[in-house]
């Protein structure tokens, strides 16, 4: 037991990210593993946000449009965003959330192949996704058909009646993370369009975009990017593709000339298209800060600590004999994302006994405790520590006292 404390002074010790926790704020005595749902809260968004209202609202005014280049941010954010992404410039910008970036993808995407009437997904994919998708269809009169596949056979399942892929590339229950390379190669030679969800991706691990050849893609910033709650979510299409892309939610952001005031909608060139109305000016401001941290990160380091957090936690479980206890439902490390998850029947109820003792883990129906691993705020002895409890909740039953049973609205 005490070597494995041991051994994790030693991990942090010699790990190069060490240093970036004292960038975040974190409340004294809370072991965080919840980074995958909603990211911690870095002193820059801190300082950012009160300046953005202060000084930028209260003091600037509507002349911070331009002094304090409001009306940039969605591309200065893109661009920012690009670099973790494996992006060039102009393919990607800022706005609106995931569920509303999916539909104008899935809409281009659909008008860029007009003979197929698939839209395919993976059965497993997180709701949201799916639901656009169902509901794009019924708008279009319901002359298409929403497939969903089988994770496990997706490659045999590509066929070339498919117009577009909608793929989550890390799944929110289990961690599978998707091969971006392979599967849009795959999907490329049966003429299908690729659009990738990257929730769980964007500052987990590096993402190569570009030398993927994906044609689209959208993700949040409120996960692994620190964003803050609700904060604004991304939307990249191909330079290849952005002549001939033309999305549905013509706003007046994503006009040609915004401030011509024409009666008529007119699509920007590029990127910009995407747009739709005024940025949220605040949220994006604290992201564009939040992005900071991940400016002298090596994306490479970054996997290689959330891989040795994850090898570390399975030790942990080890070395206080209760890996018996939990049904461990992760692929293999080179398969999987920033995350484990275990099943056990009363995974709510543990969950909640964990928080009880100041770990923040979450669960997910209908039986599963997710564990997220954030490199960037997590050390070593977090890990312990937080095994350490949950070996004391596990082998003391304490899960089973009534107040952990009772369900909260947001799990
Ligand atoms: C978190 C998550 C979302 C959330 O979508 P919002 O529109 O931001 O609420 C969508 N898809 C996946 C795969 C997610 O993990």
């Amino acid at each position: 037991m005490n070597s494995i404390k041991a051994q994790a002074r030693e991990l942090d010790q010699a790990d190069p990210l060490a240093h970036k926790k004292s960038e975040f704020y974190l409340p004294e005595g809370v072991i965080y593993l919840d980074g995958n749902s909603l990211g911690a809260l870095p002193h820059s968004a801190r300082v950012r946000a009160k300046d953005v209202v202060d000084a930028q609202w209260g003091d600037g005014l509507i002349t911070s449009w331009n002094q304090h280049g409001w009306i940039d941010l969605p591309h200065r954010v893109g661009s920012k965003l690009g670099k973790l992404l494996g992006a060039a410039d102009g393919q990607l910008v800022c706005c609106d959330s995931i569920s509303v970036n999916l539909f104008k993808l899935l809409s281009a995407a659909l008008k860029m192949r007009p003979e197929r009437h698939v839209i395919a997904t993976t059965a497993e994919n997180f709701p949201t996704d799916i639901y656009i998708a169902e509901g794009l269809i019924e708008q279009l009169g319901g002359k298409h058909e929403l497939r969903l596949l089988e994770e496990q056979n997706l490659c045999e399942a590509l066929t070339d009646d498919i117009a577009v892929l909608m793929i989550t590339q890390v799944n929110f229950r289990t961690g599978l993370k998707q091969d971006m390379e392979a599967v849009t190669r795959l999907a490329h030679e049966k003429g299908i369009l690729v659009i990738w969800d990257l929730a769980h991706s964007a500052g987990a691990f590096p993402v190569r975009l570009d030398a993927s050849e994906a044609d689209f893609a959208v993700g949040c910033t409120y996960k692994y990017l620190n964003g803050g709650p609700g904060a604004p979510a991304f939307v990249y299409v191909a330079s290849r593709h952005q002549a001939e892309y033309i999305q549905p939610l013509s706003g007046w952001m994503g006009h040609a000339e915004p401030f011509a005031f024409s009666p008529h909608y007119r699509p920007a060139q590029g990127i910009r298209q995407n747009l739709s109305g005024t940025p949220g000016v605040i949220g994006m401001s604290i992201l564009d800060a939040a992005l900071e941290v991940f400016e002298d990160v090596p994306l490479t380091a970054l996997r290689e600590k959330s891989l040795a957090l994850m090898r570390f936690f399975e030790n942990c479980l080890e070395a206080h004999d209760i890996a018996g206890y939990l049904t461990p439902c992760y692929p293999e490390e080179q398969h999987r994302g920033s995350q484990l998850a275990f099943r056990h029947p009363d995974a709510y109820a543990i969950c909640q006994a964990w928080i009880a003792d100041g770990v923040i883990g979450d669960f997910r129906a209908p039986d599963i405790l997710r564990i997220g691993f954030a490199p960037l705020y997590l050390s070593y002895a977090d890990i312990e520590q937080a095994v350490s409890r949950l070996a004391a909740i596990l082998n003391e039953q304490r899960y089973q006292d009534p107040v952990f049973q009772q369900k909260l609205h947001v799990t």
